[in-house]
């Protein structure tokens, strides 16, 4: 600790996230990205992007950019917040909408980026705790100034269904932000409840179905007081010209997009399929990944043994999620991979017992 640093600061950990490994041969299937390239328009906007237009600063709102959402939604621009990523997005929710004295809400397990951004904002969290088979219940009388909900929720990668999204959003009283990250490889969104409430925002990524985690680019689209805000908080040019450009191509070429999912569709269905074969217990996946108990050894066993073939996949210790791994499901070649491995080294069986985890010092 250091006297400099606020007090809250020194004490939290900041948010860990998966390993970035750049090495020659790795699978990197830890953290839902995608296996195949963006649009060739995306490659072709970068191309044409003259080096002389760097000297000048941004468009400040990312206005083509939205644009161009605003008409694939069918809503108006003012409806419409472009972000650093939609992490950017969360965070200044969280300045947005919860005074000091407020809380914020969110399902456990879910993404573990919200118990963080609480910590950064100094105020109390409301964890949701999902059931032993990760479907959710909603407390009665459940409060709290603003909720992420995770839909398709992530570690689990289960979709709720819309009629209890849209009960819980009108009956909370602060807002709900819909965190739609990996809806695009789901069988239904919950985009006009953004546009019908008050109290809704929809966030939404470039980073997994469009193929561009790397050029950080996320949106919200709701009600225009709660973008307002937004706008008014965020960094003067939170995103630059190379991003609004390739953002605006990619967005240009959903049908290069919807190829893409439906090709991880029907690969998380094979995968899903022979890790099933294998002893694993796979929960229905409305995502680009799976989550599952793995069959013959504890998870982090399971984990660490693929990581040994250069294989990576993701564990998170803690006790909800300490049984289980999420594997991003890659191209066919990958999974062809992975599998190999898990039958070369006998990771076959019935899943692993449950509570075989050991409970670690440190672990979050
Ligand atoms: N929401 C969820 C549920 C996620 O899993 C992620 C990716 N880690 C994000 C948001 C953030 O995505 P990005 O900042 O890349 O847009």
């Amino acid at each position: 600790m250091d006297r400099f640093t606020r007090r809250s600061v020194s004490r939290m950990q900041g948010y860990v996230p998966g390993e970035q490994s750049r090495a020659p041969g790795i699978i990197k299937l830890n953290t839902n990205e995608n296996p195949y390239p963006p649009s060739p328009m995306v490659a072709k906007a970068l191309q044409a992007l003259p080096v002389e237009e760097l000297r000048l600063y941004p468009e400040p709102t990312a206005l083509e950019v939205r644009k161009r959402i605003a008409a694939i939604h069918g809503c108006d621009i003012d409806s419409v917040f472009v972000g650093n990523g939609s992490d950017e997005i969360l965070a200044l929710c969280t300045r947005a909408f919860v005074e000091d004295d407020g809380d914020i809400g969110f399902f456990n397990p879910s993404y573990s980026l919200y118990p963080v951004l609480a910590l950064i904002r100094n105020v109390a969290t409301k964890p949701v705790e999902l059931s032993a088979d990760f479907s959710w219940r909603m407390p009665k009388a459940y409060k709290t100034s603003l909720f992420f909900m995770t839909n398709p929720n992530a570690p689990t990668g289960m979709l709720h269904d819309r009629s209890t999204v849209g009960r819980f959003c009108r009956q909370l009283r602060g807002v709900t932000v819909i965190d739609e990250a990996y809806v695009d490889f789901a069988r239904e969104d919950c985009m006009d409840m953004a546009l019908r409430y008050n109290n809704v925002l929809v966030v939404r990524t470039l980073s997994k179905a469009f193929s561009l985690a790397g050029l950080r680019v996320g949106y919200a689209v709701g009600a225009k007081p709660l973008i307002a805000a937004l706008f008014k908080l965020k960094d003067s040019y939170n995103t630059d010209t190379i991003a609004q450009r390739l953002a605006l191509a990619a967005l240009s070429d959903l049908h290069h997009m919807k190829a893409n999912v439906r090709k991880i569709r029907q690969t998380r269905a094979r995968l899903s399929r022979l890790l099933v074969e294998r002893g694993a217990f796979v929960f229905p996946s409305e995502t680009n990944f799976l989550w599952l108990r793995p069959p013959a050894v504890p998870a982090e066993v399971f984990c660490k043994r693929l990581r040994e073939r250069q294989i990576m996949i993701r564990y998170f210790c803690g006790p909800r999620t300490a049984d289980f791994v999420r594997i991003t499901v890659g191209t066919d070649e990958q999974v062809d991979r992975l599998i190999e491995a898990i039958d070369e080294m006998g990771l076959v069986g019935v899943p692993s017992p449950r509570g075989l985890a050991v409970k670690r010092k440190g672990c979050r």
